[in-house]
């Protein structure tokens, strides 16, 4: 661990390090990785973008789950890890964070310019007119129309999926757009079946070939949506370490993989690299 931590500690420091984190970055804050290291499996099958469109029962079931499980995801806060790598960005070793998550935590930790590949759960679509609403007032929707809806969050899934009665979820009721007043309404995230938007996709992989190292932190890359910005960067010789808990899809395309908890890691790989903690990257100070 101590030789493996030095060695990407080295990288680390050389700069231009393009950061790809997935949901292993975001368990320490909360939110449940159904791939990592507990071994949990998904309870549901993750809602597919033709299932949501096409069925209605489909789409109420989401969005009766997906009610309650926002509930955990908007109180959710960054961890230790997330501020290590703003810490890392501000320091100037950090040049790019692309995130496989829709927690919208690296921005909230202080990460700038952050490439969130599937979206933000925080934000909500009008598929018919394009309108984009926060999740904060479609939640303020929902709860109206949905009076005293307070079934039990059981658990939730990273992407706000939440275990459900089927009764509780026959009684709820759905949205439509507040704008066009009919339109169908989707988060704003990259459902399994949809392909992740051209031009960002081209922005991770411009991302990715000025770095000189890519950082995968929490994620077992298990789908190619981000797996491929790792075989592109060994394919260039560029090289890749991937801190993750447990093995993942992308180890024989690293140069160094640390297997450790990044709530511990990344703070001290802040430490040896970023130097002291910045003010205003500090806890608030009281007033
Ligand atoms: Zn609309």
């Amino acid at each position: 661990m101590t030789e493996s931590f030095d060695a990407l500690a080295r990288l680390v420091a050389a700069g231009d390090v393009v950061v790809l984190s997935g949901a292993g970055l975001s368990t320490e804050s909360g939110i449940p990785d159904y791939r990592g290291p507990s071994g949990v499996a998904r309870r549901h099958t993750p809602m597919t973008y033709q299932a949501f469109t096409r069925d209605p029962d489909a789409r109420r079931r989401y969005w009766a789950r997906s009610h309650l499980g926002w509930r955990l995801i908007a109180r959710a806060e960054p961890n230790a890890g997330h501020r290590a790598v703003a810490r890392l960005q501000h320091a100037g070793q950090v040049t790019g964070v692309i995130t496989q998550n829709v927690d919208g935590l690296h921005t909230a930790a202080g990460s700038r310019g952050v490439i969130e590949l599937h979206g933000r759960l925080d934000e909500v679509t009008c598929l018919d007119c394009g309108n984009l609403t926060s999740r904060e007032e479609v939640d303020r929707r929902l709860r109206e129309a949905n009076p005293g809806f307070d079934a039990h969050v059981a658990a939730v899934n990273p992407d706000g999926d939440v275990d459900l009665p089927d009764e509780a979820v026959a009684r709820f009721r759905t949205v439509d757009c507040g704008i066009c007043g009919t339109g169908m309404l989707k988060p704003d995230v990259v459902f399994f079946g949809e392909t992740v938007p051209a031009a960002r996709v081209a922005d991770c992989f411009a991302l990715v070939e000025r770095a000189r190292l890519l950082l995968v932190l929490g994620s077992s890359l298990t789908v190619m949506s981000g797996r491929r910005f790792v075989i592109r960067a060994a394919k260039l010789g560029i090289p890749v370490a991937i801190v993750n808990q447990g093995r993942t899809r992308g180890d024989a395309h690293a140069t160094l993989a640390v297997d450790a908890p990044l709530g511990e890691l990344l703070p001290a790989l802040a430490d040896v690299t970023a130097g002291p903690v910045r003010p205003a990257l500090a806890e608030p100070a009281a007033v």
